[in-house]
């Protein structure tokens, strides 16, 4: 059966998926939703000895009804290859209790390399389904890993060009490292003299000029965007969640049927709202536990319905998670708001004139899978130096976020489901942070030096996207202020 996708702001506009992926956002501002959740096929006892590629094709064929299953498959292998350092792609590690599903293992060490090695084939396959004659511009506002994780996935790859915004003084030197060495005769990287609300909306604006697109279009050109409002990004993060019950039930940590809590660091919402689709699909998970560093805006939300950015930003030692503006929450609002378009476009008219908005009782109701938590600074580095001494495991800030609200979950006793933590990115990338959480003595080193003692002190081997960064040539040096970013 065909699935089609429509706009959190128009129910009347339909698309296919192939199109909702090539265009990225709705034509009227909103974001493109399934019109339904698929239902998973086949039964956990089936999923459990298959593969990530086979689940992930499991998964994304239902959701993805007009690419056929030798694209999907073709798509799907050229994605998660040996770029992969863990032929398991998403391995499950046991730390105490609890079960870290890294989603680290990818060329740039953070999660977001699970839909990002996946989007640009994706994208191209759907500029073949769709005919467009255009090249595609991608513009991508990153909070740190989606740039370097977009670029890697776009460099050289034909018919595509790709433009990244990064707030200047709101990454950590891994991640600048990163981009501004990146490779590719199509690739640019650009610094905002802001922060990542500032490119984002920066980003949104140029997707919205109408003028704008009409200018390109007459070049030549057609922008998509690789940030995870786009649907290629959020399907492929639904894949993992099955894959994480599937492989717990295969190792038999539990049994068929056992509900888990999902937790998840969180930032523009896309990783939990995946996790959300999975539960929708058929999975059996239970809470779905947004963690929230110090800008808890979402953790407020959930206890009090009321959406409000106008607070201070913080800058974290979790700064992939430093956003006000989560903008995949849409997507939930449209589906607590009944689907109802009209109330979506409302709120968000809201969010953007007031910054703020209220959602009434009814909604709040139907917002019963999820719980909020959050993580201050000193919290953060106390758990991650607590698991270590522990365990011997070293997570990065991240996930000891998520790890934090976890445990205080836990304690508060609500219910005794096991529980599952996205870890979303390498303690390497994030290592001063980390570093510092573990051994005090740390601030003052050099951070290549604090690589070397992670090395030592995880016992682990050191990614082969940090020893890239260590010699490579700085390429890229625009900056502009949010106003220059057009
Ligand atoms: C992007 C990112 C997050 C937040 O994920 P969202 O899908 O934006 O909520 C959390 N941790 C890391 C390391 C990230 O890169």
């Amino acid at each position: 059966m065909s699935l089609y996708y429509k706009s959190t702001r128009n129910s009347d506009m339909r698309a296919a998926a192939s199109e909702a992926i090539l265009t990225g956002l709705a034509p009227d501002g909103g974001l493109f939703v399934p019109e339904r959740i698929p239902v998973l096929k086949p039964s956990m006892d089936e999923l459990k000895s298959m593969s990530y590629q086979e689940i992930a094709c499991v998964v994304m064929k239902e959701f993805l009804t007009d690419f056929t299953e030798e694209e999907l498959k073709d798509c799907i292998q050229k994605a998660y290859d040996s770029k992969f350092d863990t032929e398991e792609i998403a391995p499950l590690v046991k730390a105490e209790d609890t079960y870290y599903l890294e989603l680290f293992h990818g060329a740039t060490i953070a999660f977001k390399d699970m839909a990002l090695s996946i989007l640009p084939h994706l994208l191209t396959a759907a500029a073949r389904k769709n005919r467009a004659d255009k090249e595609i511009v991608i513009l991508t506002a990153t909070s740190g890993d989606t740039g370097k994780a977009a670029l890697a996935g776009f460099a050289d790859v034909e018919g595509t060009r790709i433009i990244v915004f990064y707030p200047k003084n709101g990454v950590s030197r891994v991640q600048e490292l990163q981009m501004v060495t990146q490779k590719g005769s199509n690739v640019d990287v650009v610094a905002i003299r802001g922060n990542f609300d500032d490119a984002q909306s920066g980003v949104k604006a140029m997707f919205e000029d109408k003028e704008l697109g009409r200018e390109l279009a007459e070049k030549g050109y057609q922008f998509s965007s690789a940030n995870s409002i786009n649907i290629g990004r959020l399907v492929p993060q639904v894949v993992y969640y099955v894959f994480a019950y599937a492989k717990l039930l295969e190792n038999e940590e539990i049994a068929d049927g056992d509900r888990i809590n999902v937790v998840v660091p969180t930032g523009n919402f896309g990783n939990i709202l995946a996790a959300y689709y999975a539960k929708q699909m058929g999975v059996p998970l239970g809470k779905l536990i947004c963690a929230s560093n110090e800008n808890k805006v979402l953790y407020d939300f959930f206890e009090t319905g009321i959406y409000d950015r106008n607070r201070e930003f913080v800058l974290t030692t979790s700064p992939s998670m430093d956003i006000l503006i989560s903008s995949n929450l849409e997507r939930l609002i449209y589906l607590i708001a009944g689907e109802d378009s009209g109330r979506t476009a409302r709120l968000m008219e809201e969010l953007k004139t007031e910054g703020r908005y209220e959602i009434t009782d009814g909604m709040k109701e139907r917002l019963a899978d999820f719980a909020g938590g959050y993580a201050t600074e000193e919290e953060t580095a106390e758990r991650i130096r607590e698991v270590y001494e522990k365990t011997g495991y070293v997570m990065d800030t991240h996930t000891a976020v998520a790890s934090h609200v976890c445990n205080k979950y836990r304690e508060a006793g609500r219910d005794g489901c096991k529980c599952l933590i996205a870890s979303t990115a390498s303690p390497y990338k994030f290592v001063k942070s980390v570093m510092c959480a573990i051994d005090e003595n740390c601030a003052a080193a050099d951070e290549f030096e604090l690589l070397e003692k992670l090395k030592t002190v995880s016992g682990t081997r050191m990614p082969q996207a940090i020893r890239d960064i260590m010699e490579a040539d700085v390429l890229h040096h625009t900056e502009c202020d949010p106003g220059g970013m057009q």
